[in-house]
């Protein structure tokens, strides 16, 4: 487990930012590693532990075309000289992801979308008499992401009136409320699905957490749906990188950052609030619509 942590950027930074008027704190988990980044690296670090202490060598995982965790499990597999195999969702392609993937040794397995949807099937049906392999959920979704999420709280050194993030399925959200939720902190988390019809991520994370009292859900900044941009938001995230340094991905953390400023301007969120807003990486996410940014 030592190798596992040489390579990472422990606990990550805190950088203040000023956008538009406004100081922020950007809590810098893309700053983690470059490819095993933000949350997917919270979310596969009990994992990894987990397959180490059961002696197995082969990670099995699930994602779609351009999937930060299929790119994360490849890097974290490589590293620790492991070996990675991926069911992808989808007729064969290439992408950017994809190739990184390859590049770190993964084996690409491209998948029908019908029989993808029953990933322990898949699993059952290619793995069921080889012992070396250890079973990786889609985004890494398990008890131990939740934990190694809770671990983000555990490293803040101050209080925070909110802090935001970006959510999926909604583990990392879980895993950040378990934290404040533990720690009895004040603070309250703020959380924008990128997908559309995001309500189904409160029941997600009551799932792990039965105190949901710290917990604000924004449904109204998906643009359109998982993936989906907007001129705007494009316009949006060329501005703040411009502005302060710090790249945001078009899929997930230029949602959230875009909602941060929306929601104050129009008075939901106070404009003197303490604000911290996690970085949960992503960014070659910047590659797959890099021609919206040019
Ligand atoms: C996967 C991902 C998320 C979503 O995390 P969930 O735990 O699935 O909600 C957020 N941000 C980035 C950059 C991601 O890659």
């Amino acid at each position: 487990m030592g190798k596992l942590f040489y390579f990472m950027l422990l606990p990550s930074p805190i950088h203040q930012v000023s956008f538009r008027g406004k100081t922020l704190f950007v809590k810098r988990d893309d700053l983690i590693d470059p490819f095993v980044s933000g949350n997917k690296w919270r979310k596969l670090k009990y994992i990894l532990q987990d397959a180490a202490e059961k002696n197995k060598n082969h990670l099995i995982t699930f994602g779609g075309a351009y999937s930060n965790h299929l790119l994360a499990t490849a890097a974290a597999a490589a590293k620790n000289h492991l070996k990675a195999t991926a069911f992808v969702r989808g007729e064969m392609v290439n992408n950017p992801t994809l190739a990184l993937c390859k590049l770190f040794g993964m084996q690409l397995q491209f998948t029908d979308r019908e029989s993808y949807r029953n990933k322990t099937d898949l699993f059952e049906k290619h793995y069921s008499n080889d012992n070396s392999v250890y079973f990786i959920d889609e985004g890494g979704a398990s008890k131990e992401a939740i934990i190694g999420c809770a671990e983000i709280i555990d490293e803040l050194l101050e209080d925070f009136d909110y802090i935001f993030c970006a959510a999926g399925t909604g583990t990392t959200a879980a895993g950040l409320l378990k934290g404040i939720n533990k720690h009895q902190l004040p603070t309250q988390l703020h959380v924008i699905p990128v997908l559309k019809g995001g309500d189904f991520i409160r029941d997600e994370i009551a799932n792990y957490e039965s105190d949901l009292s710290k917990l604000h859900l924004h449904l109204d900044y998906h643009f359109g749906g998982y993936a989906k941009t907007t001129p705007e938001l494009i316009t949006f995230i060329k501005d703040f990188t411009s502005s302060t340094g710090i790249l945001l991905d078009p899929i997930y953390t230029g949602k959230m950052c875009y909602a941060i400023f929306n929601l104050m301007e129009k008075g939901i969120i106070e404009k003197d609030a303490k604000i911290l807003m996690l970085h949960t990486g992503g960014l070659f996410g910047i590659l797959g619509k890099i021609d919206q940014f040019s």
